[in-house]
């Protein structure tokens, strides 16, 4: 349920006054170290959620952007299944605790919706509650090690553009329930937000052919793409991970459509892999 700022209040910081069908309540709150460095920040409106039999506030903050950082180059980063996301420095992070939770929650399902039962229902709700959970905390792990790493070598990132995503992939029908084209999205947008934070420069980049075009002599053919884990071109030999291949396209395509996102001028800039 969402409270305006018209039906909620914060009262000082251990308490909130909430609107109810009982008329307006002042209830006791608890929250983390975390959350209390931003009480300050509390902006707009304030989602009222029930789970698990406990009442949560999930709150807007606002947050000022970082100072940006001086990026000497773009790193791209190109997000698939098998590996949630990969650089064009070849670091890939893996979406393999994500499959073992999701593989784990379908065995369950599978159980429940068998049962059929009032009981089994609800274990289903609270499964697919804990999945996206457990999900959002790897998809933030994996965006703030590939921020740090922008902050580490003073990268500008480089993301795909994920309109329309759902048209682009094609996927292998037994891999169409590992496909979350939300997830991808979800991750997207903690890179970003995480990345305004610390003052990373960065952009989003139309993604089309990125796969089967050679970042090195920049030759577009299907076949370059000999399978899902490697690229090798049928015009210059270049040989590489798929996945590394496509992000390098990515950076390549950050540096065309914004230079102005480095600090560097074009002729000192050593963008040659
Ligand atoms: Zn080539």
């Amino acid at each position: 349920m969402t409270y305006d700022e018209r039906l909620l209040g914060w009262k000082g910081p251990a308490y909130v006054s909430l609107l109810t069908l009982q008329g307006r309540m002042t209830i006791a709150m608890v929250y983390g170290e975390y959350q209390a460095g931003y009480l300050q920040r509390l902006k707009g409106q304030v989602d009222l959620v029930y789970r698990d039999g406990t009442f949560y506030l999930y709150a807007t903050i606002d947050l000022p952007e970082g100072t940006p950082i001086e990026a000497t180059h773009f790193l791209g980063i190109d997000l698939g299944i098998a590996n949630i996301a990969v650089d064009s420095d070849g670091n890939s992070y893996t979406g393999e605790p994500i499959e073992v939770v999701r593989q784990r929650c379908m065995t369950h399902r599978q159980t429940y919706q068998a049962t059929g039962t009032k009981s089994a229902k609800r274990r289903l709700k609270k499964l697919s509650g804990k999945e996206s959970r457990f999900r959002r905390w790897v998809n933030h792990g994996i965006a703030k090690a590939l921020v740090a790493k922008a902050q580490d070598t003073k990268a500008a990132l480089v993301l795909e553009d994920l309109t329309g995503i759902g048209d682009r992939t094609t996927v292998r029908k037994s891999q169409r329930n590992k496909h979350k084209s939300w997830s991808f999205r979800q991750l997207a947008d903690f890179v970003i937000y995480k990345a305004q934070r610390a003052g990373i420069p960065g952009c989003c980049v139309d993604p089309r052919n990125t796969s089967r075009t050679c970042s090195k002599c920049g030759h577009v053919d299907k076949r370059n793409r000999r399978s899902q884990a490697l690229f090798s071109c049928l015009r210059c030999g270049y040989t590489a991970n798929a996945d590394q291949n496509a992000a390098r396209n990515l950076a390549t395509r950050g540096f065309v459509s914004s230079p102005d996102l480095i600090a560097l001028s074009q002729g000192q800039l050593a963008f040659a892999w």
